[in-house]
This record gives structure tokens, sequence and C-alpha cells, in this order.
């Protein structure tokens, strides 16, 4: 595994000491929590393998990574996806942009299964799917070395009573954490989708010893402009001099701010990544909330 031991940084947020996992920081192009999904594909060899499938949505923080990691790999990357709008197309930075930078091939059906297209085009044995979010077993592997890191680093600063925090999108990297760090609580919010939505996602996962503790949001909708959420992006990023994420991160801090209060314990966020998507959303921003200085 090449793509290790991210620091942890800390600094002050309602009175409170909150450190960071900087897993963003883990390598420029392959980094975040889909980093740490992936991570098993990274480090096995898959010597027959020449072509990465994958499905989903253009603004896809895992498309992006998929590039990279076909980049690292020397595989071609074949990705479907529903009709993608033109100005998308055109954008010049951001998701999907670097994806095609990255060799990406994108191709757009009008099938609205895509999961049953794509298993239905290719079954190779050269080619290897990765399903959408990366929602697989294979995630736990790289999932279980950020939780061996969480652990050494507690234990080595003696930190009481952690509480480790992390937004759910498919939620299978708060189940997998929890799973593998037992002794503690990982807390999450759900981003993507209703709380139940999330639970019932962990119910079909596999038989689990421990569920994530989920502070409800029933408010804000996925990558959703909000201005809401833009106040707390501003506040989160002054505050900590971190930049995060808009779509997951602002609506988890957003949250977890309300929640804290209820939080006896010593809060540690995981930084998943992200940031190239900031770009986009920022764009959607300015068309839909009018903000003319999308700077905070
Ligand atoms: C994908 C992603 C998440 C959610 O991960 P899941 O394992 O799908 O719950 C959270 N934050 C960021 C920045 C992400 O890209």
């Amino acid at each position: 595994m090449a793509f290790i031991n991210s620091p942890i940084e800390s600094f002050t947020y309602c009175s409170r000491n909150i450190f960071v996992k900087r897993d963003d920081l883990l390598h420029p192009e392959f980094s975040g929590n889909k980093a740490r999904k992936l991570a098993y594909f990274l480090d096995n060899d898959f010597s027959q393998i020449n072509t990465l499938v994958s499905y989903g949505g253009v603004q896809s923080n895992l498309m992006y990574s998929l590039s990279a990691l076909a980049k690292l790999k020397g595989w071609r990357f074949i990705y479907y996806s529903n009709r993608v709008a033109k100005f998308a197309k055109q954008a010049t930075s951001g998701n999907l942009a670097e994806s095609l930078i990255n060799g990406m091939q994108l191709k757009e059906v009008d099938n609205k299964d895509l999961k049953s297209y794509v298993y239905s085009l290719h079954s190779s044995p050269e080619e290897l799917i990765i399903e959408q979010g990366a929602a697989q077993y294979e995630a736990k592997y790289g999932i279980s070395i950020l939780a061996r890191e969480l652990r050494q680093w507690i234990n080595e600063n003696e930190i009481i009573k952690p509480i480790i925090f992390i937004p759910s999108g498919t939620g299978v990297t708060a189940l997998y954490l929890q799973n593998e760090l037992l002794e503690y609580d990982v807390y999450t919010t759900n981003c993507v989708g209703s709380a139940n939505y999330l639970q019932e996602q962990w119910q079909n996962l596999e038989i689990i010893n421990k569920l994530p503790t989920v502070l409800e949001n029933n408010r804000y909708i996925f990558a959703k402009p909000n201005l809401e959420l833009w106040d707390t992006y501003c506040e989160i990023t002054s505050a900590s001099k971190i930049e995060f994420d808009l779509v997951y991160d602002s609506i988890a801090w957003k949250i977890l701010k309300e929640n804290l209060h209820k939080i006896d314990g010593t809060i540690i966020y995981i930084h998943c990544g992200g940031l190239l998507g900031n770009i986009t959303m920022k764009q959607r921003y300015k068309y839909s909330l009018s903000l003319n200085a999308m700077e905070c």
C-alpha cells in the first residue's frame, strides 16, 4: 500500500478541540475514502485485467478516483452514464474534465438500469467491473488500514473517549470502519437519501456486529445548493483553515454542529477528500443562488 498514514490535525470549533484525519492528503490524485475503498485493487495483482468498467453520475468522486486508479494500473477505463448536459461536458475542470484527461472513455446511454446494462456488455475475464459507490466487499481492505492508523494514533495520543465521525453516501465506509473499530463509536450522517435508506443499505450488506450511530439529516438534499450549507462551509473553512467538500462535508458539519452538545467525547472527523468536485459545485451555487462572489 503506497498511500497510507495521512496526518491528523486539530482545530477549535464551537469551543471544542476537533481532530481531522486528512485522508484528502493521501495522494494528489488518489485520495479520500475512495482511495481507501479502492486500495485493494491498487495493492493486489490483477495482471489478467486490462479494462476497468463502472457506471453512475458524471460528477461522482468515485469516477475520478477510478480514472486515477486505471492510470496507475495502466488499464483502459470505460464509464457509463445517462446523457450528460452539454455544458457539463465542456467544463475544463472538475471530476468529469479531469477523468477525461486521465483517459476515461465516457459512454452515454439512455438505459435507466445502468447496472444490468453494464453487466450485459462486459463479462470478459480481462474486464473488472466496480460497483456504483464502490459499495462492495473489497472496500473492507483499505478501510481496515484506515482503522489501524486511527487505533494506533488514538493509543499513542491517549485520546479520551474518541468519537469517529464520517459522512455517509452509500454508508459503506462508516459501516466497515465501525466494524473494524468495535471498541469505539463511529458516528455518521446521511448525506444521500434518508436515514432509513442508510439503515436499509447496511442491512443489505452483510452480517455485521455493530452499526454506526446516525445523526439524522432530514433537511438537506445531496448536491443541492443551500445557503445554510454554504455558510457552514465558510465557517468550517475559516475555523480549520482546511478545505472541505461541498456536497458531503457541508451537510455533515452542519448536522454535527447541531448535535455537538449531545456528544460526549473527542471528535475525530475523517476528511474523505472529493475536493475536485468543489469546482463544479461552486459553479452550481453561483447559478442557482446567484451568489456573485463564490468565495467566503
Ligand atoms: C464518497 C464520499 C463519501 C461517502 O462514502 P460512502 O462510503 O459512500 O458512504 C463521503 N465524503 C466524500 C467526500 C466522498 O467522496
